[in-house]
């Protein structure tokens, strides 16, 4: 490489200080590249800096969603519940940040503005919303899969005289919702979490629910010493089983996540029943993996829906209630399931109020709450939790030119094209983690962003040993994967509901499965073949 020493060129340029950011600085400092992360917040965490409302937290096991790359981390830290809430994440990852001395090369505060590829100099130059500039050999772009707000699209805010507040950039002061009567609009994962806890200690909570959401219990709590003994004494292990599995966790005291190598279709009811039965009580994302068809045999997936809807109906006490909670109207696991701690309970309270907007939708905002319809609901806090312009929408919102001046939002307008979730044509020396094309999503994100950090640094080494300064995804290898991702997606029930994983839930975007559905061994034997064969579907300058 060239260059070196000039002050302000440095080798790599993160975006983003979540999971995938600290990573990529530790990973590629080994390299002896000089390395810096931009953070548009002022600390680490990403999705676990911004999403901080109350019930946060992780659907995956604690001690599986957290890094595998150093073992005497993963023996020491301490993991409090099954499911590490918000604070513990983002206590973790500043843990690590500082284990690592990682600290010193991310710049807080800093919302990159703008890149832009030169051509002549092979660099990308980055601007930032200050109007400082760097200029860098390589730009990782780490920014998240679940990070870029949908804009509200609701009138009348405002109009609102009390509090707005978006789960999506949650205040870091404690906020008090004793004595008011709080609304929260939006029904999916992230108001599954939060309803249940604002729920205690609002005057009263009306949620404002447009398509209701399948959800299976988490069933949280603490850690049992003996389990923890367990997994830690054969935790190297437990990660081979985690590389190995589909979700990228195996649930370690229920092997729950393991996938079922059978179809739904080739059992019998009871065999049906009695699966479905396990992965209730194991609770949250298990049953993703229970059989191999559901999410392709209408039929099957509607048998494990009406499963779904029964156990739902038990647990509400109102049955008119229930008949607006149970989702009847797509097929189950397309739109992400949820996992809860009292959902659904939590509408047997007195103070909690369902309202169905699924044909009104919201009208406004006016100056004393909400209004659906001619009924205006008076409120003092409205709670937005929309959800996300999910996969590609971070990075898109950026203003990247590549090779022309072509914008990444233009080169993929009509959908992300990627060879293997890794790099994109026209966007020479720029790498994506956790991005689209990637397994992530569907396979443990922190898991995934250590694979790829790890082949990108054998790439990079490579290009270092052989005196390459750029390197670009070829056009046919894009092709090539994303008609794989397409013709993979095609068959599936994904395309019957609004979801984020093939950008329905957001208007005008346009609707292509966004991650790989094919399953991370497949993703790994792909791309580790790729590396071992030189590289083919990368052009090396
Ligand atoms: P989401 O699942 O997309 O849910 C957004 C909700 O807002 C939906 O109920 C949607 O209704 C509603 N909505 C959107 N625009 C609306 C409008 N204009 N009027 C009324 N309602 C509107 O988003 P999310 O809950 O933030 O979750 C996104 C993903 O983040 C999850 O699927 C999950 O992968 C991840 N997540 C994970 C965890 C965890 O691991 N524990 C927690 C939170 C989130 P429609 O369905 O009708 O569009």
């Amino acid at each position: 490489m060239t260059d070196q020493t000039a002050q302000n060129v440095i080798d790599v340029a993160v975006i983003g200080a979540g999971f995938s950011g600290l990573y990529i600085l530790h990973r590629f400092r080994q390299l002896g590249l000089r390395t810096e992360v931009y953070e548009r917040g002022h600390g680490v965490g990403g999705t676990w800096y911004w999403n901080r409302y109350p019930g946060a937290g992780s659907d995956i096991e604690s001690l599986e969603y957290s890094y595998a790359f150093d073992e005497n981390l993963q023996q020491e830290w301490e993991w409090k519940e099954r499911y590490a809430s918000q604070p513990e994440l983002e206590a973790y990852l500043q843990h690590v940040a500082e284990r690592f001395d990682l600290l010193r090369d991310i710049r807080f505060g800093m919302q990159v503005e703008g890149m832009r590829w030169l051509e002549d100099r092979k660099l990308w130059q980055i601007a930032f919303h200050d109007g400082s500039e760097v200029l860098c050999r390589f730009c990782v772009v780490a920014t998240g899969l679940l990070s870029a707000p949908k804009h509200v699209d609701i009138t009348g805010l405002e109009d609102f005289s009390g509090r707005i507040l978006h789960t999506s950039s949650w205040p870091h002061e404690e906020i008090d919702f004793s004595g008011r009567a709080v609304g929260i609009i939006g029904t999916g994962s992230t108001a599954v979490q939060a309803i249940p806890v604002i729920a205690k200690q609002a005057k009263t909570l009306t949620v404002f629910q447009r398509t209701p959401n399948f959800s299976a219990p988490r069933n949280n709590g603490p850690l049992q010493p003996d389990y923890v003994r367990r997994v830690k004494s054969d935790y190297r292990g437990w990660r081979q089983k985690q590389m190995n599995s589909f979700g990228g966790y195996v649930s370690v005291d229920f092997h729950a996540m393991e996938p079922n190598p059978n179809n739904a279709r080739d059992m019998t009811p009871e065999q049906r029943r009695a699966e479905y039965e396990f992965r209730w009580k194991s609770g949250g994302l298990s049953f993703y993996t229970s059989f191999k068809d559901l999410l392709f045999d209408p039929e099957m997936n509607e048998e494990l829906a009406e499963f779904f809807r029964e156990k739902i109906r038990a647990r509400i006490n109102d049955p008119a209630v229930a008949d607006l909670l149970i989702p009847r109207s797509y097929p189950i696991l397309t739109k992400r399931l949820c996992a809860d701690s009292n959902y659904y309970e939590t509408y047997n309270r007195d103070n909690v109020k369902l309202v169905d907007i699924s044909t009104t939708g919201i009208s406004r905002l006016v100056a004393s709450g909400v209004q659906t319809g001619d009924t205006v609901h008076h409120l003092d806090d409205v709670i937005f939790a929309l959800g996300f312009d999910a996969v590609t929408g971070a990075a898109v919102r950026i203003d990247i030119r590549g090779r022309d001046g072509v914008t990444l939002a233009d080169a993929w307008r009509d959908g992300p094209h990627t060879n293997a979730g890794l790099m994109t044509h026209g966007f020479p020396n720029l790498l994506f983690v956790n991005g689209p094309g990637s397994c992530t999503g569907f396979f443990n994100p922190v898991l995934n962003v250590q694979y790829q950090g790890d082949w990108f640094a054998d790439m990079i080494s490579h290009m270092q040993k052989n005196g390459f300064e750029a390197v670009e995804s070829t056009v046919a290898a894009d092709d090539a994967w994303t008609g794989k991702m397409a013709d993979i997606a095609r068959p599936t029930l994904f395309w019957n509901s609004s979801n984020w994983y093939v950008g329905s839930n957001i208007p005008g975007k346009p609707q292509v499965m966004q991650l790989y559905l094919g399953g991370f061994t497949s993703y790994r034997d792909h791309t580790t073949g790729v590396a071992a064969s030189g590289y083919p579907g990368f052009d090396f300058m």
